[in-house]
């Protein structure tokens, strides 16, 4: 099969043939049509530690249709269309019994890097990780509803615990994984506030359904926050930067009882910088604010993701496609900070 392979830590990926992926007798095998790309892979590339051996396939959000189960599979036939969850979990630690499966305690890594994933014509993976697409959702939207749209989803509902009426500041509103928090916390029935850099992913924010825009280059965030609340602050803040600047300002920006949800980080390794923030213990006590940690989602909450595309509640924000041959271009494109929404691969 045609596959982009990565044989190093900051290698460049290469096309090759390579052999099918075998399928055991838990696991499940698809024929990929569509892979969402995003920062996670970028970071994944040049971060070490996070892809266990090479040569190895990338790629973990990931849609296609079923084309062999394992002896032991059931509850899938083969041609359903599916995307994945993107750990490899173990499903019987006390973590995963309790819906928490991404603190798994046997927590084997993730899909793309602990092993093969979606950069393929095929990719085979426990049978566990796999989601059935509901009709009506294209294969795209379901590749970047796995990871772009479901992290958000889980950020707003079960972190940020947002509210009809509730005011939500959204840092990094523009990028792939912000467009769609815009979205979903639209969907909650938040009112949603946009920090961006630059206006095409101001735009994007505004596009994705904003209701308020502040241009994040300004350096004055938290107090335009307190002039667009009389005052009081957000109920919710949902970082997706990561940033010693954001995280800060987030803090500023919360009303009392507010909660700080962070979703992105910046690894030293890509970014060259600390993800370190300072926090006032007095302010935090005397406000009563919350600052959480959001990790990705459940399968269930990537299920829940599917149905309110299906309903069109939430859409895709997916600026473009690409061939699976141009993954490395792609890759560039989001080096340089130049792409609005998310963007994906097709396997034709
Ligand atoms: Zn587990």
């Amino acid at each position: 099969m045609r596959a982009m392979v990565l044989h190093g830590l900051g290698r460049p990926l290469v096309l090759e043939d390579v052999a099918d992926p075998r399928v055991g007798p838990n696991e499940v095998k698809i024929r990929v049509r569509a892979i969402g790309v995003g920062l996670t892979v970028v970071h994944m590339l040049a971060n070490p530690g996070q892809v266990t051996a090479y040569p190895r396939i990338p790629g973990h959000e990931v849609a296609g249709e079923i084309v062999e189960l394992g002896s032991e599979v059931r509850g899938f036939t083969v041609g359903q269309r599916v995307t994945n969850h993107f750990y490899l979990t173990c499903g019987q630690c006390r973590f995963c019994r309790a819906g928490r499966e991404t603190l798994c305690t046997a927590f084997r890594g993730y899909v793309g890097m602990a092993c093969d994933g979606g950069y393929a014509e095929y990719m085979t993976l426990p049978a566990r990780n796999f989601v059935p697409i509901p009709d009506g959702v294209s294969d795209v939207d379901a590749a970047v509803a796995a990871d772009a749209i479901a992290t958000p989803f889980h950020a707003c509902t079960k972190e940020a615990q947002v509210q009809p009426g509730d005011n939500v500041l959204v840092f990094g509103a523009g990028g792939g994984v912000g467009v769609h928090v815009v979205q979903v916390a639209k969907a909650a029935g938040a009112r949603v506030i946009a920090v961006e850099i630059g206006e095409s992913k101001l735009s994007g924010a505004q596009a994705a359904g904003a209701d308020e825009l502040i241009d994040g280059a300004r350096g004055d965030v938290a107090k335009q926050v307190l002039a667009l609340t009389d005052g009081r602050g957000v109920e919710a803040v949902i970082d997706v930067v990561g940033a010693k600047e954001t995280l800060e300002a987030s803090v500023l920006a919360l009303a009392a009882g507010g909660r700080l949800v962070i979703v992105g980080v910046r690894p030293a390794a890509v970014f060259g910088d600390s993800s370190k923030f300072t926090l006032d213990a007095t302010m935090i006590v005397r406000k009563g604010i919350e600052v959480r940690g959001s990790r990705y989602v459940t399968a269930t909450e990537i299920a829940q993701t599917l149905e309110l595309l299906r309903q069109k509640r939430v859409r895709a924000i997916v600026e473009q496609t690409f061939a699976l041959e141009q993954a490395e271009h792609v890759h560039q494109l989001i080096r340089e900070n130049r792409v609005v929404g998310r963007v994906a691969l097709r396997v034709d």
